[in-house]
């Protein structure tokens, strides 16, 4: 086969997990299997294990150890949050505010919510992906119980202005939730400088473990909880704990935390070389906001191809990108973020995500873009789309 080349760009759908973090999960699979509820040595040995992720988890992103609750990933994280203070808050009110642009794990978990009576009002955003906090502040009424706001987008990577819209939150007395699992571990997560009330994490967005993660819920929220049993994670989780994914996420979750800075720079450097190289390109934009975007994060518009076969192009090259959602991709619908940025249904299909991580290099870039330079002639060539 001679060329076996594979650069990895899709760090936005999940990451690779890290040599350390597999070492240090290992041992909970077998030797030290403990139940973390049982009393004995083998049974406290997984209880401090748990703990000590617990701690490193709640030092990334600056709350107390007993404000994080763990889950199995982003989106039970995500429903926990907001099922559990809509059912907690019901009757206080039952009106949510949310974004367009939210990961489906918000969208349609606010979607079921209105079975039950809730009122959801999605906030639009402007041509970069920003809401504005005057709309939020619009929105907010008398019976407003949650408003639910991503930190930085999976798609266009655009960050929002967290801190204002957690602020105007705060003011009214109205619960505040951010899904922050693209933006843990690529820029500062300070939940006590954002304001929030509540945060998801995943761990494989994080070079951990698939089907784990947590939820931060600052000291004195209240939430329903959905699984009942055992009463773990103080009643508000029930289910012996996933101690080797536990452990995994809190070693990924320190790493994490080491390494953000010089990552932060490193990955920003090879980020604006490739805009830079793609938008050489013929009739190419950026979709997303030049400057306040996740390190990691290319999105680009390329006309007159369509995106999957882009992403097919590329497969056969090794360069593994996707089109706009991993979630979404499939479903032949375009994208609901392109969409709510106000991009025509051609210039959504057309869009690629180029997601950064760890294991690109300087010499990758370069080799992504002359390789996508002659990918987009050869099919533009070809096309039935000509301009
Ligand atoms: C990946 C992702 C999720 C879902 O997390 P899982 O751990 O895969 O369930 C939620 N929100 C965002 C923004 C994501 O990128």
């Amino acid at each position: 086969m001679g060329m076996s080349r594979q650069i990895y760009l899709d760090h936005g759908a999940t990451t690779p997990i890290l040599n350390e973090v597999l070492e240090e999960m290992l041992p909970f699979f077998k030797e030290r299997f403990g139940n973390a509820s049982t009393f004995y040595k083998l049974g406290r040995e997984a209880r401090q294990a748990v703990e000590t992720a617990r701690e490193r988890v709640a030092t990334l992103i600056h709350a107390m150890p007993e404000e994080i609750v763990f889950t199995s990933g982003g989106t039970e994280s995500n429903n926990m949050a907001i099922k559990g203070t809509a059912f907690a808050m019901q009757d206080k009110g039952n009106h949510i505010i949310t974004s367009a642009i939210e990961h489906h794990a918000v969208l349609d978990t606010c979607e079921y919510l209105q079975k039950f009576g809730f009122n959801v009002t999605r906030l639009p955003v402007d041509s970069k992906g920003l809401v504005n906090p005057s709309d939020l502040e619009d929105a907010i009424r008398d019976d407003t119980i949650l408003v639910t706001i991503m930190h930085a987008n999976n798609e266009i990577g655009t960050i929002q202005p967290l801190k204002e819209l957690a602020k105007i939150c705060n003011e009214h007395e109205v619960l505040f939730h951010t899904d922050a699992v693209q933006s843990i571990g690529k820029i500062p997560v300070d939940v006590r400088d954002l304001g929030v009330d509540m945060l998801s994490i995943s761990a494989h967005k994080i070079y951990g473990p698939k089907g784990v993660g947590a939820l931060y819920i600052r000291d004195g929220v209240a939430i329903d909880p959905f699984l009942h049993g055992g009463g773990q994670e103080r009643g508000k989780r029930s289910g012996t704990e996933n101690v080797p994914g536990i452990v995994g996420l809190g070693k990924a979750a320190e790493l994490a935390k080491n390494t953000l800075e010089d990552e932060m720079k490193r990955l920003t450097e090879l980020r604006d070389m490739l805009v830079r190289g793609i938008l050489s390109i013929d009739d190419t934009f950026l979709n997303g906001h030049p400057e306040k975007r996740l390190p990691n994060n290319v999105n680009v518009g390329i006309r007159y191809v369509e995106g999957e076969a882009l992403v097919l192009a590329l497969d056969m090259k090794g360069i593994y990108v996707s089109t706009g959602s991993a979630c979404s991709s499939g479903s032949g619908m375009p994208s609901h973020v392109l969409t709510a940025l106000g991009l025509s249904p051609e210039d959504a299909r057309g869009s690629l995500r180029l997601t950064l991580g760890k294991s690109n290099t300087k010499e990758d870039i370069g080799y992504v873009i002359s390789t996508l330079s002659e990918i987009v002639a050869d099919l533009r060539a070809m096309s039935p789309l000509t301009r």
